[in-house]
């Protein structure tokens, strides 16, 4: 089995402006990059599940998403990062669906794809709804930046390489 670690992307890996799809906009936070080539070193898959609901609200289209998505993972295997998948909602919230978060579809596609032992895995993201699945599975969360409350079983790190430090020991 794999162990994983599950990323939020705005907000999280990039600087979030609102509903980024333009290339000029693109702003890696400091020091994610280093700390994903770290964990991916330490044997962890590398899995981004990204809410994209600019799609369904019309701001961009699904091929813009995709094009920016391709250029994200250039910029990053440009510092030895490589992504093993990324899986995005293009769905609105009224939509029902089951895969926006704090919808758990993505993980659980993600588990059947790559066979994930949860329990070694984490989640990483800037708002509580990108550890959703930390409530349904024993994975471990980590609430990035200043607004997380702290939980049972939720660490809140403001940097990086805090992040990386925890997991990756
Ligand atoms: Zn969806």
């Amino acid at each position: 089995m794999n162990k994983a670690v599950f990323l939020d992307r705005d907000g999280t890996i990039n600087r979030d402006f609102g509903y980024v799809y333009q290339k000029e906009k693109l702003e890696f936070l400091p020091g994610a990059a280093e700390a994903l080539k770290k964990i991916r070193q330490a044997g962890f898959l590398l899995i981004i599940i990204t809410n994209q609901s600019g799609i369904a609200r019309g701001y961009f289209s699904e091929e813009q998403y995709r094009e920016f998505e391709g250029f994200f993972l250039d910029r990053l295997k440009e510092q030895d990062v490589w992504i093993d998948r990324v899986y995005f909602c293009p769905h609105g919230e009224k939509d029902g669906c089951l895969c926006r978060k704090p919808e758990t579809g993505m993980f659980y596609q993600a588990a059947e794809e790559f066979d994930i032992d949860w329990s070694k895995s984490y989640a990483i993201g800037d708002k509580e709804r990108d550890l959703c699945i930390c409530s349904r599975e024993p994975v471990t969360g980590i609430l990035y930046g200043k607004n997380g409350s702290f939980g049972p079983d939720r660490f809140c790190l403001e940097s990086w390489k805090e992040i990386a430090q925890l997991i990756c020991g």
